[in-house]
């Protein structure tokens, strides 16, 4: 089946949008992306149609919403090769997910001295969970730098690993630079040293097809905004040894099964680590838009998104006043650059703006990778699988403008 982007794009009602009279180039998905028609009216039919709690009631809408939110889990867990929905726990998105490994697991496991290795190019979100234990519990963080590319060495992160380590938390895909981590080999590195993986894929399972059991990894959190799903929905993957070493981190309904004035006896695993009312119909949406993505089948998104890529990159590199950072050799389509002279970040993505094309513009959560590469804010412009080089084309455009108005 090949990967009919005209098709795809008339999916996504926004798309079809002016900003500021000029047609929609929407080049920002690394931080949400725009939904489909299909998440869109599942959202409505559910609130319309078939809304109750789940879990709670006996009724006939109960159970409606309680199937299709159930149903999810074995979504999730088909769309990261999971074993099965057991090993999914639903939630609000990777934040969520990174936390409760961090309050449920890494706070029952580590004790002061323990260690936990970072690559220098983390999300904020898994940073600073890490953070909680470095200043509540004494836990050192070990930082690794990536290259001058980009890239991260795989082996500097296994080298890292000490008597003391108990954790490798690492990004699979860059959401500034875009670079592609070898995660594979971290993962199977770690694991016959007796060291835990966390393997932060909010970027790269909007990209390329992901297989947690090919990887290895012990938890693989995933956010559905990104994943051109609700806000506010998300999952992580936990390999079933590490769940039996979790411990319930909020109480509440749900993950219970009897309460009493002495005594509580939890829920059985995953649903004892999800307290409360969840985000029923964000989730609902969420596994519906995971079925389209495998609809349209994760190696042809990726294969566009590479074609992408080589345009962008080489129209990019055409221009000698763009300082692109992150030049791995395969990496995703997310472009981070800044302008020479003095233009801030901020300022060129107003006048892109100006021109239709959303970009990003700041630190991306990013603190650390922007000191390492000595950078206070850059533009970042992501693609997904609904854009097309005519977007390439008129990003380079906007650009242009830039240079002429700020060179
Ligand atoms: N990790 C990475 C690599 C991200 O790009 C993001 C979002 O930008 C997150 C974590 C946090 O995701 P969320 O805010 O959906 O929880």
């Amino acid at each position: 089946m090949s990967f009919d982007v005209v098709a795809v794009r008339a999916d996504f009602p926004i798309l079809s949008r002016e900003v500021n009279g000029k047609p929609l180039v929407y080049l920002d998905s690394g931080a949400s992306a725009q939904k489909p028609n299909c998440v869109i009216d599942a959202i409505n039919t559910a609130y319309s149609q078939e809304y109750a709690n789940v879990h709670r009631g006996l009724h006939y809408l109960s159970s409606v919403a309680t199937e299709k939110y159930e149903g999810v889990r074995a979504t999730v867990a088909k769309f990261l090769g999971a074993q099965d929905g057991n090993t999914i726990v639903l939630n609000s998105g990777t934040t969520e997910g990174i936390n409760m490994v961090a309050y449920a697991w890494a706070m029952n496991v580590m004790t002061e001295g323990d260690e936990i290795i970072l690559s220098v190019m983390e999300h904020h979100a898994n940073i600073v969970p890490w953070h909680f234990l470095r200043t509540r519990m004494g836990v050192k963080l070990v930082w690794v730098d990536t290259d001058a590319n980009g890239d991260l060495d795989p082996q500097k992160m296994l080298d890292a690993i000490t008597p003391r380590t108990k954790l490798i938390a690492v990004t699979h895909l860059s959401n500034v630079l875009g670079t592609v981590v070898d995660v594979k080999t971290i993962c199977h590195g770690a694991r016959e040293r007796g060291v835990a993986t966390l393997i932060d894929g909010s970027q790269a399972a909007v990209h390329m097809p992901v297989n947690v059991e090919d990887i290895g990894c012990d938890f693989y959190p995933i956010t559905g905004h990104k994943l051109y799903g609700p806000s506010g929905s998300g999952a992580i993957y936990v390999r079933p040894e590490r769940m039996a070493e979790m411990r319930p981190f909020m109480g509440g309904g749900d993950m219970i099964r009897e309460v009493h004035k002495t005594e509580v006896i939890y829920n059985d695993a995953p649903m004892k680590f999800e307290a409360g009312t969840p985000g029923i119909v964000e989730t609902i949406g969420f596994g519906v838009a995971l079925e389209y993505m495998m609809g349209l089948g994760m190696d042809n998104i990726a294969a566009h998104e590479r074609t992408l890529r080589d345009y962008a990159r080489n129209k990019l590199e055409g221009l000698n006043w763009l300082n692109v950072q992150g030049t791995s050799a395969d990496k995703a389509a997310i472009f981070s650059f800044t302008l020479e002279g003095a233009a801030h970040a901020h300022d060129i993505s107003t006048v892109l703006d100006k021109k239709g094309v959303a970009v990003r513009a700041g630190q991306h959560c990013t603190g650390p990778l922007m000191d390492h590469l000595g950078q206070t804010a850059t533009c970042r412009a992501s693609f997904a699988m609904y854009n097309t080089k005519e977007d390439v084309d008129a990003l380079v455009e906007a650009l242009e403008l830039c240079h002429r108005l700020f060179a």
